[in-house]
């Protein structure tokens, strides 16, 4: 039997009333199987001796003392109990609160065996959170490693829920331990278990819990993890494999099979050739590798499945055109969605200046085109009459059919939860004309660190843009104080009276009252009337209507307006070259990639760019600027490379706060951490793609319990898309 089958109901446990059943399922504890899973967050060593004259070198004291006096402090249902103590190093104080009790327990004179986190308090060492049991006779110190059922051992430590305590879950999962681990069965193939001294899965699972050592409890973790990594990289490797089969290299490419259209693999259409022709400018070096890969992935037998990442200002539209004409070419249609209607809108328009004028049909969508435009252009689309339509994520609703969906590009994707990709994906199946999956092309500005593309964009074939058009000047980044803000605003004033604009970008929209906070509203206000009175402000957010906002951008674009006082909208995607300065007041508020997006929103043109992190150190209790604040704050001013300054994001945060990876469901692991198990997840990902390689449907004996373990039970991980 799997762990996982073990869907037993813990009311199987020996002593699991009906109270404690209730409690863990509100833990979401359902199952034998999932409380054996509830591994602890710490251990507590009781294993060894550490006297009390160590409690500064040790986060916890295990010693045995002789109990020496009592002492009272405090009133009434205040009154507590102080308890002096000492072994053979030292006297301590033990501070009883709440636990009357132990009056009559620890008698003066008497022994005992203590567990207690110690600190240095009014010249005393002194403890609060203590555990003590009588032992018989008189023995040394060295007798706390002797054991008993609370001493003398490795304790696990668990993360608790409401009616949940330490004891209470100890007990029942050393209870369901006997009752249940013996008769469950390792899921790591041997010979990797051999290779690497794995412990089994049983003992494994034990030892994590109750580990006789702590080289024991290291093993367990050890083998816990890898066990988890592997069964990622089989689900990732697998769905990799229903895509397109497994390919030896993976710059072989497509070249074998099927020519989906004529047109040597790679090499640019007329279409394609006809835009770069118009073009202004060469494609980077970056972006003319970006193109070809995608050519020759369209041209091929399968599916595209790629993921386009290239910083802020690497040009990653223009490839996105181009793979869009690729699939006009070949007479299909290419759908561009964009998480905002304000960038989606941008697109809209760059792509019609750029591609109308070659005879292409661009259509514009989003949620708040209403019936009278609605109707004649969902028409138009299902007649084959547009050949790209640009929009948010409107241009997947139920009621909008394709003629023929070849290309779905979506920008900023990691913006998009999972379900609106796989509703994406089905598009292309209810296509009217040749129904399938169409290409998928993935954008992203915000670099996945390479650990998670690993993992959550497994299957996914990468292009990354790393350079940026040339002439661009690296942007200057300043860090300010607020009460230099003044010092600021003249700087920013100097380069609006050279014919200059400014972004000014604030965390909230309006004044809150209970924050001391600047506000978008507010600071629009002021800059307008005092600051900047001789040149035209405006104000974005997103509770703005979508015409309101439209225009406004529509305004700064133009340079009708110089100054842009917005909140975090502007952070995706807007291209306004001349703007130059990026204020961003109350920086330690926002996160990294948040920053950096923002960042990126200056240096698009020829010209010297400035950004100023305004940040307060001052906050109501003095606590404006924390640890990680300053942390993120000192990432940018030190890094312009997004790929560094999302690795770094990836150190402050941990995996699942990036991009949003965790809350759109990409990924929930039990014990493993991407970040810090990258090695154990490079290796886990390499025999797993060996293994599936050699036998892709798991019939060798040896694989055959993997086979098995996903079939009967798959793994409680989840990789999404
Ligand atoms: P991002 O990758 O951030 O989406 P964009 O596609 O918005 O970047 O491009 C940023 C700017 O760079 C746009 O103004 C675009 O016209 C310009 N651009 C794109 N490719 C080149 C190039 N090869 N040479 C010069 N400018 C370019
Ligand atoms: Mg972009």
């Amino acid at each position: 039997m799997f762990l996982r089958e073990l869907t037993v109901s813990p009311d199987h446990i020996k002593g699991a009333g009906p109270a404690t059943i209730r409690a863990l399922a509100r833990a979401g504890i359902t199952s034998v199987g999932a409380l054996l899973c509830r591994f602890p967050r710490d251990w507590e060593d009781r294993s060894v001796a550490v006297p009390l004259a160590d409690f500064q070198r040790h986060s916890s004291v295990c010693t045995v003392v002789r109990v020496l006096a009592h002492d009272w402090f405090g009133f009434g249902r205040m009154r507590t109990l102080k308890v002096y103590v000492e072994d053979s190093s030292a006297r301590a104080v033990l501070v009883c609160f709440n636990r009357p009790f132990l009056e009559k327990q620890l008698v003066p004179g008497k022994q005992f065996r203590l567990w207690g986190r110690f600190f240095y308090k009014y010249g005393e060492i002194q403890s609060t959170v203590f555990e003590v049991e009588p032992l018989e006779g008189a023995v040394e110190p060295e007798a706390a490693a002797g054991s008993s059922r609370f001493f003398g051992r490795i304790l696990p430590v668990y993360p608790l829920g409401a009616g949940l305590t330490q004891g209470l879950l100890r007990k029942l999962i050393k209870t369901a331990l006997t009752q249940y681990a013996p008769p469950l069965e390792d899921e790591l193939p041997e010979a990797i278990r051999c290779r690497d001294g794995f412990l089994s899965k049983a003992q494994a699972i034990r030892a994590i819990h109750f580990p006789a050592s702590m080289g024991e409890l290291d093993l367990a973790r050890k083998t816990l993890i890898y066990e988890e990594l592997f069964y990622l990289e089989v689900l990732v490797g697998k769905r990799a494999m229903e895509r397109r089969p497994m390919r030896r290299d993976a710059s072989a490419g497509s070249g074998e099979g099927r020519e989906r259209h004529s047109g040597a693999s790679g090499t640019p259409g007329s279409l394609q050739r006809r835009l770069l022709e118009r073009l202004p400018f060469k494609l980077t070096p970056g972006q003319e590798e970006a193109a070809g890969e995608i050519n020759r992935d369209m041209d091929g037998p399968f599916p595209m499945a790629r993921l386009l990442q290239g910083d802020v200002g690497s040009g990653k539209t223009l490839v996105a055109f181009l793979a869009a004409l690729r699939a006009v070419e070949a007479g299909g249609q290419a759908a561009l969605m964009a998480p905002t209607e304000l960038l989606a809108r941008q697109h809209a328009e760059n792509a019609a200046a750029l591609l109308e004028p070659l005879g292409v049909r661009i259509a514009f969508l989003t949620g708040n085109i209403k019936t009278a435009g609605r109707t004649p252009l969902l028409k138009s689309l299902a007649a084959g009459d547009i050949d790209i339509v640009v929009g948010t994520h409107a241009l997947f609703s139920r009621d909008v059919i394709y003629r023929n969906l070849r290309l779905v590009v979506v920008d900023e994707q990691h913006r998009f939860g999972v379900t609106q990709r796989q509703a994406i994906m089905a598009k292309g199946h209810s296509s009217l004309v040749s129904p399938g999956t169409p290409d998928l092309l993935m954008m992203s500005a915000t670099p996945i660190p390479r650990t998670l593309a690993l993992t959550v964009f497994g299957d996914l074939d990468v292009s990354v843009i790393r350079d940026l058009p040339p002439g661009r000047k690296p942007i200057e980044t300043h860090l300010a104080r607020e009460s230099n803000e003044g010092k600021v605003y003249e700087f920013v004033g100097r380069k609006l009276a050279a014919g200059r604009q400014a972004y000014f970008v604030y965390p909230l929209i309006e004044a809150a009252d209970n924050r001391d906070l600047k506000d978008a509203e507010s600071m629009a206000e002021r800059l307008a009337a005092t600051v900047f009175p001789q040149y035209r402000t405006a104000l974005v957010h997103s509770r703005l209507d979508e015409e309101e906002k439209r225009r406004t951008m529509e305004a700064f674009r133009r340079g009708e307006v110089q100054v842009l006082v917005a909140t975090s909208v502007v952070e995706v995607g807007v291209d306004v070259p001349n703007a130059v300065c990026m204020v961003i007041e109350h920086a330690e508020r926002f996160g990294l990639s948040a920053l950096h997006q923002l960042r990126g929103r200056v240096g698009r043109g020829g010209e010297q760019s400035y950004c100023f992190l305004v940040y307060s150190d001052e906050g109501p209790e003095g606590d404006g600027l924390t640890g990680d604040g300053k942390a993120r704050l000192k990432v940018m001013l030190e890094n312009s490379d997004g790929f560094v300054i999302a690795e770094e994001d990836l150190k402050l945060r941990g995996p699942g706060q990036i991009a949003g990876v965790e809350q759109s469901g990409y990924l929930t692991l039990g014990i493993a951490d991407l970040v810090r198990d990258a090695g154990e997840l490079a290796r886990a990902r390499s025999d797993a793609f060996a293994m599936l390689e050699a036998d892709p449907e798991l019939l060798a004996p040896e694989h055959r319990r993997v086979a098995e373990a996903l079939e009967r039970a798959p793994p409680f991980s989840q990789v999404v898309m």
